[in-house]
């Protein structure tokens, strides 16, 4: 599909993958002199070789690339930054929250093992916790070779090269969407995608305190939902036509899942592992961070609503209905 209109153009980069995600997104839009590059995919040759390809079709080379606008800083999608940058120094933008976590800083990523040692303690995870958190293969271990080593500008305006800048976290604290007002185009990197639910993942903010992932993806859904989108840009799978239909069964389905919890809660699990167990069974040490991020997002949700309240006892959280 061609998506030309309103002198916007943009050339999707899609990267097929073997897992749920189905593929890596990435966008090249063309706005009047700027040729904007929407995420930078992983750092492989496959998305290496697909930008290469998609900028020959269309008579570009790397060097026309204007800028480069991060959604958020998760690896799948900053990948190819720093090799990109090595060709030609242009501007980096992503949200403010995003630029310690690109960075690596130091004292951010110590701050963040800690307060997952001391979360996963908390929700009762015990030895299999521990382990998780010096995994090297655990998501949260934000992998060293994926650091952003030039300036980022931090994006502190509402506008940006023609885009309206929408703020949307959940899957990701620094999650933001670029807005096409004119041709309601959405690039919003993983706050929808087609073939499954966006993740909430658990992180702590810049001060180590918990985000509450879940209550904010909500937010952010609805808050795409009343723009009545045209289009949405996803950072995996198809594109996505007039996505009403699908972010309300996304919203739906948090409210039935949550019911869901109430049940287990109910019947008389009351620690974040336990619940966790009971659910997923053995997937629980393999996809442990995915699981917890889940399970901590619905507690917290429930909270918030009054439908449980948690109560500490030796040291671990139990929650009651
Ligand atoms: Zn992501």
């Amino acid at each position: 599909m061609l998506f030309k209109k309103e002198d916007v153009e943009v050339f999707p980069i899609s990267v097929p993958t073997s897992n749920e995600l189905k593929s890596i997104n990435f966008f090249l839009v063309k706005q009047g002199r700027a040729l904007s590059l929407i995420d930078a995919g992983l750092n492989n040759e496959e998305c290496w070789n697909s930008l290469q390809k998609t900028l020959k079709m269309h008579d570009y080379t790397l060097t026309d690339i204007t800028e480069i606008l991060l959604t958020h800083h998760h690896s799948d999608h900053i990948g190819l930054v720093n090799r990109i940058l090595s060709t030609h120094s242009i501007p980096i933008y992503a949200h403010p929250d995003a630029i310690l976590r690109l960075k690596r800083d130091g004292r951010y990523m110590n701050m963040r093992v800690d307060f997952f040692k001391k979360l996963y303690q908390e929700m009762g995870c015990g030895q299999v916790g521990e382990k998780q958190v010096i995994d090297i293969n655990n998501p949260i271990i934000l992998n060293d070779d994926n650091r952003i080593d030039c300036e980022i500008q931090e994006i502190s305006s509402d506008h940006l090269l023609g885009f309206t800048i929408l703020e949307i976290p959940g899957h990701a604290p620094d999650l933001i969407g670029f807005y096409n007002k004119q041709n309601k185009w959405l690039f919003a990197g993983d706050l929808l995608i087609e073939n499954m639910s966006s993740n909430a993942f658990i992180e702590p903010d810049y001060n180590g305190n918990r985000i509450k992932s879940l209550l904010q993806l909500k937010h952010s859904l609805e808050k795409c939902l009343q723009l009545q989108v045209d289009f949405v840009f996803p950072g995996h799978g198809p594109i996505i036509r007039r996505p009403t239909d699908l972010i309300n069964k996304r919203l739906k389905r948090i409210d039935d899942n949550a019911n869901k919890y109430i049940h287990i809660i109910k019947s008389g699990i009351t620690t974040v592992s336990e619940i966790a167990q009971f659910i997923y069974r053995e997937k629980y040490e393999i996809k442990f961070f995915n699981i917890m991020s889940e399970v901590i997002g619905y507690l917290d949700y429930l909270e918030f609503h009054g439908k449980v309240n948690k109560t500490m006892e030796k040291r671990i959280w139990h929650y009651y209905c």
